[in-house]
């Protein structure tokens, strides 16, 4: 694959999706299917790019050797691996910290992270806050797409309190196209609906969680060390036997009145998850 002439500098929060789009547009290309080839070598979906930081073994050719952009600076900071990486197993936190450091093509590490990521969980749109919107186009002359809005459950803004907005733009859509938010959020929705409004406060505590993840999830090494943490909570609770068996029923109903019923399963539904009372996956 040749070297490309030039590759955006990332925003803060950027996802790499928007960082593509970013390219086909000041490229000036006019098909997706050729800067899809250019960036790639070959066919690629771009949805999951959204999400996740894939095909690294290509960022020398996309931003070439001794760049600041580097395979760590995209998965840290462009993609949300920090927030998905708590749920990895041992093996692929392993393989995937190797794969940031040698940068090798690692095709089925990809298939088990994009399982891992609970796809269909994603929001059917790409999202926006409208205020930082405002503030990309004022210091940067352009719109782009962040990562945190795209995450379930982030329905506040944790900078501006704004409520998060979807944009026209479908998350399918995204499979084969580049869609740019400067073309995209043209006009700015302020849009707010009571129920949501009611939870602000539990939303904007999920917003801030939500953010602190994608920061710092990437050292809290895997869903073992994540459950070992949580056994360590329970047991200061008096959630778990003395043994640290835990009471699956006790959690449960602590967990809901913390949260509350309607709570829960508005945030379910609008995760697209389907809510039957609640089990935990313990
Ligand atoms: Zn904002």
């Amino acid at each position: 694959m040749r070297r490309l002439d030039f590759f955006p500098t990332p925003y803060p929060d950027e996802c790499l999706y928007s960082i593509f789009c970013r390219y086909f547009v000041r490229s000036g290309s006019t098909s997706n299917k050729k800067t899809i080839f250019e960036l790639f070598g070959e066919a690629q979906s771009l949805a999951s790019f959204v999400y996740l930081p894939r095909r690294l073994e290509l960022v020398d050719e996309w931003a070439g050797t001794g760049s600041l952009i580097t395979r760590e600076c995209l998965a840290d900071s462009n993609s949300c691996y920090g927030y998905f990486s708590i749920a990895f197993t041992e093996r692929m936190l392993r393989e995937m910290e190797e794969k940031i450091v040698t940068g090798g093509s690692n095709r089925s590490l990809e298939r088990q992270m994009i399982q891992k990521c609970r796809r269909s969980h994603w929001p059917e749109y790409l999202r926006y806050c409208p205020e930082c919107t405002k503030e990309d186009s004022e210091s940067f002359g352009e719109a782009y797409w962040h990562r945190l809005p795209q995450l379930p459950g982030v329905e506040y803004c944790p900078k501006h309190g704004k409520a998060i907005q979807n944009s026209s733009v479908h998350l399918k859509e995204t499979t084969m196209r580049f869609l740019p938010a400067s073309h995209a959020l043209c006009r700015l929705d302020e849009k707010e609906e009571p129920g949501r409004r009611l939870y602000k406060g539990k939303y904007l505590m999920i917003a801030k969680d939500s953010e602190w993840l994608l920061a710092n999830g990437r050292r809290l090494n895997g869903c073992r060390e994540v459950a070992r943490k949580y056994k360590e909570l329970f047991m200061e609770k008096d959630l778990t036997t003395a043994q640290g068996i835990r009471y699956t029923e006790r959690i449960k109903s602590e967990f809901i009145k913390y949260h509350g019923e309607d709570f829960l399963s508005r945030l379910f539904r609008m995760a697209k998850i389907h809510y039957t009372g609640w089990s935990l996956p313990l």
